[in-house]
């Protein structure tokens, strides 16, 4: 397994096994390897003759008071797993590697990214594209592979794979989960004990509204209300930010649910929700068929 620093040594090594016709697939992560990475590394595997992992916490995703620089790292532990798992190469940049001092350039997709979590870390989305096209542009990938997990951002990534006319697949994977619901994450490392132990109420509660859209008795209204109420009920809940039911193909605000003759529902629905559980944020969601 090599470990590339530089764009360069990067760029060199794809065009070698690109010129050969061996195609490449990218994992984009921030590192602090968890299942839910290992999930998407297999994936690759599977699907392509060389698998490229970045690690790379980026910062012009984050916003000015968020945790940039408390977010975990440990190369030494990430560098094993992958070996373990037979990663081909780790991209493993500096800051002043993806940004020089001069930098300027960023990739926006506008209106997808005010919702939901663009709504509440403005930037965010905008810091997300610009580093995965880098990304791509360096590392030359035929398929990318995001998790599910952060729903919106593989909503936008593929929206901007389309508008920019970048032969790259976006590749969605399914969210992995603890035994109790909770779905992995580096950040769950923030939670205490106590804090870890009632986590899975995201999950319970988006099940519960899956459910109760399933019953069809409750609007949307009621039901995303009732959701909310259900994750204030947990003592560790600080802060909901969002409690989302949209369409999941282009994440508009549904009101209520079509149903067509058959008596299935239009459109594959999105469940999403963003919450604080004492001073850390996480997301989680489901797509549900009805
Ligand atoms: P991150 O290191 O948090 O930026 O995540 C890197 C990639 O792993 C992103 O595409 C995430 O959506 C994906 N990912 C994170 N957590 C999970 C999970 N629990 N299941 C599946 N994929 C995940």
């Amino acid at each position: 397994m090599e470990v590339f620093k530089s764009k360069s040594e990067m760029y060199n090594f794809s065009l070698y096994y690109k010129k050969s016709g061996r195609t490449i697939g990218l994992v984009p992560t921030m590192g602090f390897l968890h299942e839910g990475h290992l999930s998407l590394i297999r994936k690759s595997k599977e699907e392509c003759d060389i698998t490229v992992i970045s690690i790379f916490v980026n910062p012009v995703q984050f916003g000015p008071n968020e945790d940039f620089q408390r977010y975990p790292r440990n190369f030494a532990k990430d560098k094993e797993l992958a070996r373990k798992e037979g990663v081909d190469v780790i991209f493993y940049p500096e800051v002043a590697e993806m940004y020089p001092q001069d930098y300027l350039t960023y990739v926006n997709v506008k209106k997808l990214d005010k919702m939901m979590c663009g709504k509440f870390r403005p930037g965010h989305f905008r810091g997300v594209c610009t580093v995965v096209l880098k990304l791509f542009n360096i590392i030359c990938p035929d398929k990318s592979y995001f998790g599910m997990k952060d729903y919106q951002q593989f909503i936008i990534l593929k929206k901007m794979v389309k508008d920019l006319d970048l032969n790259i697949e976006i590749i969605g994977c399914d969210t992995i989960r603890e035994n109790d619901g909770l779905a992995l994450s580096s950040r769950n490392s923030y939670l205490s004990s106590a804090e870890r132990k009632e986590a899975n109420i995201l999950y319970k509660t988006i099940l519960f509204a899956e459910k109760e859209l399933k019953e069809k008795k409750r609007s949307i209204m009621a039901i995303r209300r009732k959701s909310i109420e259900m994750l204030y009920g947990c003592k560790f809940i600080s802060k909901v930010e969002y409690f989302d039911i949209r369409d999941a193909e282009n994440l508009k605000a549904l009101k209520k649910i079509e149903y067509n003759k058959e008596g299935d529902a239009e459109n594959k629905i999105l469940i999403a929700l963003a919450a604080w559980i004492g001073k850390t944020r996480l997301i989680d969601n489901k797509v549900v068929v009805l």
